[in-house]
C-alpha cells in the first residue's frame, strides 16, 4: 500500500484507516469500485492495545499484529491509500464529493464513507500516556477480563465508569471508583448495583494527579476532597471519562447526536445521500474492533448498491 497519484474521480473515498475503513476498502475494491483510503495512520486505535482477545478467529493477539493483518489484507486489492493525511473538509460537488486534507491533497468521490473513529478523552496526568496498554485502559469491555481478581481503579463521572466498575466487580476484582463529583451520575439501577458490590471503594470529590509504575501500573495517586494526597496501590486504571468522535471535518453536512456521533440508517447511510459512516464514529452500539470491521463491510456493500441504483 503505497501513496498513489490520485485518480480524477473515485467511486468511493474512505476517510479513516482503522478496522471500519479498511474492511470497507476490501468490500468496495472486491466489488470493482475504484477506492481511495485517506487516513492519519493505517490500522486505527486498536494498534495501541497490548492484547486483543475478542476478535473472532484470532484468539489472543496484540493490537499491532492485528492492525498488520488488516493492512496486509487491504494490500492484496487495488486500493489507493493516502496515509499521513488528515481530511479537514468534505464538500458536495457536481460529481459527488470533494475530500480535502490539511496537507493539500484533494480526493474526489462519487460516494464517501466516513470511518474516522473516536479519540478517548484523557486525564492528561503524568504516567497516563506512558502506561497505556500496561495497565492504563480506556475500554473496560476490551480489557476488564485481563484484570480478573486484581485491584484496579476506575476513573470517571458517570454511567460508563459505573458500568466498568460493576463489570470488574463481577470478575472478582477489588475496585476503587474515583470521581471528581460529589456523587456518581448514573442510573439508579447502576447505583444500586454498586452499593451492593462487596469489594468496591468509592472516592468522591477526588481527582487523579498521577499514575505510577514502570513496566506496569503499580498505583494511582489522587487528591481527595480534604486536599490530601492519597496513593492507592492498583495494577490497572480504567479511564472512563468519555470519548470524542472524530467527525469535525463534515462541517454540519451530516447530522450528529448529542454525543457528537454521526447518525446513520440501517445501511449506514447518513442523512446526506452518498455519504456513509462506519465504526466508532457512528451512533451505533458497541465501540469494538469486530463491530467496526463489520460496519465497514456493511457500508462497503451498501455503497455499491447505492452507486448501482444511480
Ligand atoms: C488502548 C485500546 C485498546 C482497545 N482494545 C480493544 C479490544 O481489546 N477489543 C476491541 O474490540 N476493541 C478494542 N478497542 C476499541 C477499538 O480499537 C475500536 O473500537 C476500533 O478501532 C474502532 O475502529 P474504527 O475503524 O471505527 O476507528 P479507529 O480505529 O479509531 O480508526 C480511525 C481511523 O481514522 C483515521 N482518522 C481520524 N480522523 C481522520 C481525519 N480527519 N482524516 C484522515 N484520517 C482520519 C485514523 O488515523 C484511523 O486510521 C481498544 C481501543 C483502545 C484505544
Amino acid at each position: 500500500m503505497a501513496d498513489q497519484r490520485p485518480r480524477d474521480l473515485y467511486d468511493v473515498v474512505i476517510i479513516g484507516g482503522g478496522p471500519a475503513g479498511l474492511a470497507a476498502a476490501v468490500y468496495t475494491a472486491r466489488q470493482g469500485l475504484t477506492t481511495a483510503v485517506i487516513a492519519g495512520e493505517l490500522g486505527g486505535q486498536a494498534q495501541w492495545a497490548s492484547q486483543i482477545d475478542n476478535y473472532l478467529g484470532l484468539g489472543l493477539i496484540s493490537g499491532g499484529e492485528l492492525a498488520r493483518h488488516f493492512r496486509d489484507h487491504v494490500d492484496r486489492f487495488d486500493v489507493d491509500t493516502f496515509q499521513g493525511r488528515h481530511a479537514d473538509a468534505l464538500v458536495p460537488s457536481q460529481g459527488g464529493f470533494e475530500v480535502h486534507s490539511r496537507e493539500g491533497l484533494q480526493l474526489n468521490g462519487r460516494a464517501v464513507i466516513i470511518a474516522t473513529g473516536r479519540a478517548p478523552s484523557r486525564l492528561a496526568v503524568p504516567g497516563e500516556k506512558e502506561l497505556v496498554g500496561r495497565g492504563v485502559s480506556y475500554c473496560a469491555t476490551c480489557d476488564a477480563a485481563f484484570f480478573r481478581g486484581q485491584r484496579v481503579a476506575v476513573v470517571g463521572p458517570g454511567e460508563s465508569a459505573a458500568e466498568a466498575a460493576l463489570q470488574l466487580t463481577t470478575l472478582d476484582a477489588d475496585v476503587v471508583l474515583i470521581t471528581e463529583q460529589r456523587e456518581l451520575r448514573a442510573s439508579s439501577a447502576l447505583i444500586a448495583g454498586l452499593a451492593a458490590a462487596p469489594r468496591l471503594e468509592l472516592h468522591t470529590e477526588s481527582h487523579v494527579t498521577s499514575i505510577e509504575g514502570d513496566q506496569q501500573v503499580t498505583a494511582v495517586v489522587l487528591r481527595d476532597g480534604a486536599d490530601r494526597e492519597v496513593t492507592l496501590p492498583v495494577t490497572g486504571v480504567f479511564i472512563e471519562t468519555g470519548s470524542i468522535p472524530a467527525e469535525e471535518l463534515t462541517g454540519g453536512l451530516v447530522p450528529v447526536n448529542e454525543a457528537g456521533e454521526i447518525e446513520v440508517d440501517r445501511s449506514l447511510m447518513t442523512r446526506c445521500p452518498g455519504v456513509f459512516a462506519a465504526g466508532d464514529v457512528t451512533d451505533q452500539l458497541g465501540k469494538q474492533v469486530i463491530i467496526a470491521a463489520g460496519d465497514g463491510a456493511r457500508a462497503g456493500v451498501a455503497v455499491a448498491k447505492w452507486l448501482q441504483r444511480r
